[in-house]
């Protein structure tokens, strides 16, 4: 059987990667005080608990 269709991402906000990508517009949103250049930053995504998808990956990586 071969996966033609591919399965939908559980989660939109990290695609499953428990990563969320955030840009900081260079205030305080990625937690530093003093004033910065934007840029891309990540946080733990809150669908980790509850991710099927993403809990599966983590089981395979750790089994690798
Ligand atoms: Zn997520
Ligand atoms: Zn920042």
């Amino acid at each position: 059987m071969t996966d033609a269709i591919e399965r939908a991402v559980e989660c939109e906000t990290c695609g499953d990667s428990g990563w969320e990508r955030r840009e900081c517009t260079g205030d305080q949103a990625c937690g530093r005080r003093r004033r910065h250049l934007p840029h891309l930053y990540v946080v733990v995504c809150e669908c980790r608990p509850i991710n099927r998808t993403f809990q599966e990956k983590q089981e395979r990586r750790r089994a690798a």
